[in-house]
């Protein structure tokens, strides 16, 4: 009996600065991942950021969005640089992120906040709270205050000026990032923690409900609930108390922040935004990183990491995402070190060495 495996269709966008370098080394490293578990993947590349705007004066061009919608899943690297600081913000390279985001409706943003145990003594807290932390914050990305209306300047009844946003979540917007929380409790854990603020906010009161009530449907992912302040606090007190995190967008953005410094380096930390129906774009936290772009220096992991949570969340293909997790891991034991981790007692290797050994290590 021969089992026919279609191929995982892959949009590939290397974009700028580091960009090209960490996804070479990437490819490599999932390709060999999947043939070990019988995936293949056919990818097809394309233009972002700073390169599309090069090649075609837009940051995101048509065909590129067309390409996208027509994969199972987007792998990005980065975008932006020197070269195109000085445009106006409506030009610049990042516009093409945001343009990627809303053309796939990727409302949910999930970083988790991985503290490898080799890294653990480079992270700023005490090596015994940070060792063997592994949070997943899913952040809700297209609502709440940063969208809400009215939002605008006004005066007030003593002729003050004043400035005023609105912090809105309708039931049908918490439930499918709750959906997505739960799934992803399912995956791992167990576990899912709501941050919000609903001693004090309206909205905060209805996020809960929802949340609760979504939680029905998941019996076997163990709720619980902590204000945002809270929640900030125990981040950095007692972080493996913490499994998956879902909150809004503000508490979203500040909360993954704090989270991510936990790992101590950005060069480790991957990313997800999905919209939990079409493909989902898969990249690395930090950005291009054009002070080290062309030397063949940067750290490959987080774009490998990257991969991985691709294959985890859209491609349902855990066992590769596991394969790929566990060459990183096995890489770091071994002492291999990018410049941007490297120590005394390490070695030191170049991102396409890294490549390769990952390769040999999946
Ligand atoms: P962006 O504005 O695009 O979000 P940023 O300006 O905040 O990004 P990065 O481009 O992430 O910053 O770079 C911050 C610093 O971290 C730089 O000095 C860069 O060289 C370093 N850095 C980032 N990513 C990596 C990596 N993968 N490997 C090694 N060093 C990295
Ligand atoms: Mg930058």
């Amino acid at each position: 009996l021969v089992t026919v495996c279609k191929a995982h269709k892959v949009a590939v966008l290397p974009g700028d600065g580091i960009g090209p370098e960490i996804m070479k080394a990437a490819l490599k490293v999932l390709t060999a991942a999947g043939k070990k578990e019988g995936q293949t993947f056919e990818f097809t590349e394309a233009l972002i950021g700073g390169a599309a705007i090069d090649a075609t004066g837009s940051p995101l061009p048509k065909e590129t969005l067309d390409v996208c919608k027509a994969s199972d899943a987007v792998l990005l690297a980065a975008i932006g640089g020197y070269k195109w600081d000085t445009l106006p913000a409506e030009q610049r390279p990042e516009r093409g992120l945001l343009g990627l985001r809303a053309g796939l409706n990727a409302f949910a943003n999930l970083r988790p906040a991985i503290v490898q145990k080799q890294l653990a003594d480079s992270s700023p807290l005490k090596k015994e709270i940070v060792e063997g932390v592994d949070i997943l914050i899913v952040r809700e990305l297209v609502g709440g205050i940063y969208f809400g209306q009215p939002r605008g300047f006004g005066i007030n009844d003593k002729g003050e000026r004043i400035g005023f946003n609105t912090d809105v979540y309708s039931e049908s917007e918490v439930e499918r990032i709750a959906r997505v929380a739960f799934e992803a409790a399912q995956k791992r854990g167990k576990r899912l923690c709501s941050v919000e603020k609903s001693n004090v906010l309206e909205v905060s009161q209805l996020w809960k409900e929802v949340v609760i009530r979504v939680g029905k449907d998941y019996p076997d992912v163990e709720l619980s609930h902590m204000y945002i302040d809270n929640a900030a606090m125990q981040l950095l007190r007692n972080p493996r108390y913490f499994d998956v995190v879902v909150t809004g967008n503000i508490f979203g953005d500040i909360l993954s922040d704090e989270a991510s410094m936990l790992a101590g380096s950005l060069g480790m930390l991957p990313s997800a935004s999905i919209s939990g129906e079409g493909p989902g774009i898969y990249e690395p936290v930090h950005g291009s990183a054009p002070d080290i772009a062309g030397q063949d220096i940067a750290n490959p992991m987080a774009m490998v990491m990257s991969a991985a949570m691709m294959c985890r969340y859209d491609l349902n293909i855990p066992k590769v995402a596991d394969r790929l997790e566990a060459a990183v891991n096995a890489a770091l034991d071994s002492g291999l070190r990018t410049k941007d981790l490297w120590k005394e007692g390490t070695t030191l290797v170049k991102c396409s060495e890294l490549g390769d050994k990952l390769v040999e290590l999946v």
